[in-house]
């Protein structure tokens, strides 16, 4: 999912013109910018010791991927991927919790842009039963060599080089959320009253 470019003006509905594509467009009537932007995206990964998370599309039998979703307005990521993963997975989590892993910006189909970040969280910080939700048809952990040896299909998620495939790393996924739950950075830390 994501957007297409413009053709008029949200403000008033004129016709718009392209200045520089892709990103910025113009208003004659407002005498102003109006800005194209990728749709984010956010996505995490839930290590479990040697497994990890997946959850199956409910558009597509057979193909796992990792819980994610678009956050909805006013959420941050963290807090769009926390209900995303409550929705297909029925484990909660504070979004606090949820520690960095990765992000990326890509053209996902002609104009159509996304950039997506992906948090990393132990299963420990979770609650909840493990339950396929409204938009998934089943959630499991697995080990990497259990879903490589499976019929199951793994949705790619979105990386800078087509050409390097989480598909034959989930492996290098989980070993790399495992080292960034190890950082000491904590996002609730950072806004933590400075009173003593
Ligand atoms: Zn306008």
């Amino acid at each position: 999912m994501g957007n297409y470019p413009p053709d008029y003006c949200p403000y008033c509905g004129s016709e718009l013109e392209l200045v520089e594509g892709p990103t910025v467009y113009r208003c004659d009537a407002c005498d102003d910018f109006v800005f194209h932007n990728a749709v984010l995206g956010s996505g995490i990964v839930v290590v479990d010791g040697d497994r990890l998370l997946l959850v199956e599309d409910f558009r597509e039998a057979g193909t796992w991927k990792i819980p994610e979703g678009v956050p909805e307005i006013p959420e941050s990521p963290r807090e769009g991927v926390a209900r995303e993963l409550e929705e297909e997975t029925g484990l909660s989590v504070d979004p606090d919790e949820l520690v960095y892993l990765y992000d990326v910006g890509k053209e996902v189909d002609e104009d159509m842009f996304r950039m997506h970040v992906y948090y990393a969280v132990d299963r420990s910080e979770t609650t909840g039963p493990l339950e396929a939700g409204s938009d998934a048809t089943d959630a499991r952990f697995w080990t990497p060599r259990e879903f490589a040896e499976s019929e199951h299909v793994l949705r790619d998620m979105p990386n800078p080089d087509e050409t390097r495939s989480w598909k034959m790393g989930l492996d290098v996924l989980r070993d790399q959320s495992k080292k960034a739950l190890r950082r000491e950075t904590r996002y609730a830390d950072l806004f933590a009253p400075h009173v003593k």
